[in-house]
């Protein structure tokens, strides 16, 4: 479990305790927060916990003196080491951003059942990522909840792989997120803890914010691209206000498939996992006639750029892995107080602007590309803040 002390990470865990007969997390990952890290090794027994942090194993080594079955150590050699062990079959990828893609990269090469929460992996190193799954015979299975949801609607082809060939369009929904309906002027002055309130999911704080930008569907749009064959303009965004239909696949005849669900990630977390089975989630039965109104609007490109500036990226040979960064960039300063939300958007165009693009190659290249446009959007943003 590749950063089991977030929010992926904690609903992961939860649907793994509910069937011990079933699944062992041997691995544990996260980056430094110790404390919980503790409690998840005392309760699930790990034979390692990995650290990203060389102080913070230290520190969580000496706290699990008396636990005998778990190793604790740290560094990223190791853990490629980890997740490539023959003993484990499954990794769940769930670090945030860019700092999961070597790991999860790692778990392509060595063959893994990939359960994929990390987009900005996948998003950033689109070609590279898909060419380490077929080269290394790794099935990826997606957790994020759309693409989840569009795996679900698709038949299996004989490869146990979706079968797109009667597919017309893919149809992703949006929740809109906690600004949705409100003008870009009367975005400027949103708090942290505003955009990080999300009417129907509990998230990690950066997703959290890019739902409420839309970057976040920018990000699901190359990752359902990648995922499923597609190219953008094969793909429709929706916003469905309730969260309930996950997303959709329109068939050449006409029909639509939607799975429907809890916004409850233990859902698609239990589908992937038990795949092709199925095992209970611990999520409540969905009321649907509680549940009311399912409602559909187009997404509002005005006061939400962020979705626009994404299309746009797209469109460019590394444009995804250059929005990314900009955007994970961007989303800790505002979420550090540093610039307004309204300014999310102002440095990913200007990073976008001010790059010349080219398709990175290998892994180096993702990485130095990623690096330069991180570099360009902390310029932005120090010339923003002045
Ligand atoms: P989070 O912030 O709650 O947790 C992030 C985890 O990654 C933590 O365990 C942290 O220790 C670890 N981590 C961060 N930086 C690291 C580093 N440098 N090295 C090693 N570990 C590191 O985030 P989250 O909300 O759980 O999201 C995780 C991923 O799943 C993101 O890519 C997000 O887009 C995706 N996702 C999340 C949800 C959700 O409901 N939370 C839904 C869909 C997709
Ligand atoms: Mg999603």
């Amino acid at each position: 479990m590749l950063g089991a002390t977030g929010s992926i990470g904690q609903s992961t865990l939860d649907v793994i305790g509910r069937h011990p007969d079933r699944y062992r997390a041997s691995v544990l990952a996260a980056h430094r927060s110790v404390d919980d890290m503790e409690a998840l090794c005392r309760r699930f027994r790990p034979a390692h916990a990995v650290m990203g942090d060389a102080d913070a194993a230290q520190a969580l080594a000496i706290r699990l003196k008396d636990v005998e079955e778990t190793r604790v150590v740290s560094g990223a050699e190791t853990l490629d080491a980890l997740v490539s062990d023959p003993v484990i079959d499954t990794v769940v990828a769930g670090i945030v951003g860019f700092a999961g893609l070597r790991a999860t990269l790692s778990a392509a090469l060595a063959g893994k059942t990939i359960l994929l929460a990390n987009k900005e992996a996948l998003v950033s190193a689109g070609g590279l990522f898909m060419q380490a799954v077929r080269q290394g015979g790794a099935r990826l299975l997606p957790v994020d909840s759309e693409h989840n949801a569009m795996h679900q609607c698709l038949p299996v082809s004989a490869n146990g792989e979706p079968d797109m060939s009667n597919v017309e369009k893919i149809i992703l929904t949006a929740s809109g997120g906690p600004f949705r309906g409100r003008s870009r002027d009367s975005l400027q002055d949103v708090t942290p803890a505003e955009a990080c309130a999300h009417p129907n999911w509990s998230m990690g704080q950066k997703i959290s914010v890019d739902s409420a930008t839309l970057a976040n569907k920018g990000l699901e749009l190359a990752e359902a691209c990648w995922l499923f064959d597609r190219r953008p303009d094969q793909i429709d965004i929706v916003v469905h206000p309730q969260s309930i239909v996950h997303s959709m696949i329109r068939y050449h005849d006409g029909s639509v498939l939607a799975q429907l669900g809890q916004p409850d990630m233990r859902t698609p977390i239990a589908y992937c996992l038990a795949w092709p089975e199925r095992v209970d989630a611990g999520v409540a039965p969905l009321d649907i006639v509680a549940a009311g109104k399912l409602e559909f609007e187009a997404p509002d490109l005005n006061a939400f750029p962020c979705l626009a500036l994404a299309q746009q990226a797209i469109a460019e040979p590394g444009g995804m892995c250059v929005f990314s960064a900009a955007n994970e960039v961007a989303v800790a300063a505002f979420l550090a107080q540093e610039i307004r939300f309204t300014d999310i958007d102002r440095v990913i165009a200007g990073v976008l602007e001010g790059t010349n693009f080219s398709e990175p190659e290998t892994l180096d290249a993702v990485q130095r590309l990623d690096e330069a446009a991180r570099e360009t959007a902390a310029e932005t943003v120090m010339a923003l803040r002045a």
